[in-house]
């Protein structure tokens, strides 16, 4: 089989991906199994640039997402509680992010052009990328677009380095019931064990993140569900009673970056390309970011006449690109750092800076535009 565009991986961002090339009218495949993601507790939410994006590809996730009006973040540190709240009034928005489950964000996504296969080799020359894949098939593309997660075959296939710096952190995920409702007001809280965030979803439930050290982590989770439903209710109980509704998942976190994503007629977007703890919110959000760049990219390349997949092209994508990409992860960075490590300076810190940044509507209002838009 002969394509343009080859996008190899089956999660939210390869399936976006092929969607978005696909209008741009090239023939694209998405290289994947089936994948299964009924049990993955996470959800996304997606700030109000990446709602616009998926708008302008035809995708409107306000059908099974909850709009989240509101964000208190809550420190325990030297001065008692201190807490503030987050508007999408401040933000001058209508919400600060639609929440979803993945496995939602995957069924409002169109259906793509897909070989239903696990790649096995990846092998670039100068005009072509050829693909094999476990059921004995090859594909041969223009361009590769790999979007396989964090143990990306395309990236090692074309040299792609990644720096990666392990944060010493592991997050547990699970999705859960509250027992009052949430009202669309996610709360974030920093205390002595580490953070404790609930995401609204629906009317009564939430996805529910705690991040600590992998030892801390790996303790709480070998407690039988009702003991921890019990702990955390105990670190969080503004909606009262936290009951859990799946399965739970640990995730250990790392910050990763490649800084030249592209070479050789592949280039690396979402998590085959950039890592961030689940602070923030910005993991997904910066896949969509990747795929618009691209996909202006490309279009632009393409009523040139110009080889889509040539150094040429692809080469103007890092610079496009990166600099939004660098800046949200040191920001990341700077945050996981002051706001997942319990101790007493870290504390202090971070009860200092909420409390400025309450202080000065302008700073405030300025901090939340960053990071939404
Ligand atoms: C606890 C938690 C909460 C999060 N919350 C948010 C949030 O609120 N907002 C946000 O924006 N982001 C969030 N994120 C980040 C977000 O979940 C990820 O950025 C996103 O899921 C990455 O999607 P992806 O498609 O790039 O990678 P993946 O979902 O990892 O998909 C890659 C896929 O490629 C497949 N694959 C691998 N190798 C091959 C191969 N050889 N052949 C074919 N297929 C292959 C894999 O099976 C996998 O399914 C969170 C992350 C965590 C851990």
């Amino acid at each position: 089989m002969l394509v343009d565009i080859a996008v190899i991986g089956n999660g939210p961002t390869a399936r976006l991906a092929a969607h978005a090339f696909c209008a741009c009218g090239e023939s694209v495949v998405m290289i994947g199994p089936d994948a299964n993601r009924s049990a993955d507790p996470r959800t996304t939410a997606l700030m109000p640039s990446s709602v616009e994006s998926l708008d302008a590809l035809g995708i409107d996730v306000r059908t099974r997402a909850t709009p989240l009006l509101d964000l208190r973040i809550e420190t325990t540190g030297p001065f008692g509680i201190v807490s503030e709240l987050f508007t999408a009034e401040d933000a001058g928005e209508d919400f600060l992010a639609q929440n979803l489950f993945i496995r939602d964000l995957m069924d409002v996504m169109p259906d793509v052009p897909q070989h239903k296969a696990t790649v096995t080799g990846v092998l670039p020359s100068a005009d072509s990328v050829r693909i094999a894949t476990d059921d004995g098939k090859t594909i041969e593309a223009r361009l590769v677009i790999a979007a396989d997660g964090l143990q990306s075959l395309a990236r090692e296939a074309a040299g792609i380095r990644m720096r990666k710096k392990p944060l010493g952190r592991s997050a547990l995920c699970v999705p859960v019931r509250l027992e009052h409702p949430h009202e669309r007001l996610c709360i974030e809280r920093y205390d002595d064990t580490g953070t404790l965030t609930l995401i609204p979803v629906a009317e009564h439930d939430a996805s529910l993140i705690t991040i600590a050290s992998p030892d801390e982590i790996a303790a709480l989770s070998a407690h039988p569900d009702e003991t921890i439903e019990r702990k955390l209710t105990r670190r969080q109980d503004t909606f009262g009673h936290i009951a859990f509704t799946g399965p739970k998942a640990v995730f250990p976190l790392a910050l990763g970056f490649t800084p030249q994503p592209a070479r050789d007629r592949i280039v690396v977007i979402g998590e085959s390309a950039h890592i961030a703890p689940p602070i923030a919110a910005q993991g997904w959000n910066m896949s969509v970011r990747d795929i618009m760049t691209l996909r202006s990219l490309l279009t632009e390349a393409a009523t040139k006449g110009e080889d889509i997949g040539s150094q040429q092209v692809l080469g103007a994508y890092a610079p496009r690109r990166q600099p939004d990409v660098a800046g949200r992860l040191s920001a990341i960075g700077a945050l996981a750092g002051v706001a997942t490590r319990p101790s007493g300076p870290q504390k202090l810190i971070r009860q200092a800076g909420l409390a400025a940044i309450g202080r000065f509507s302008g700073l405030k209002r300025g901090l939340m535009r960053a990071g939404l838009r």
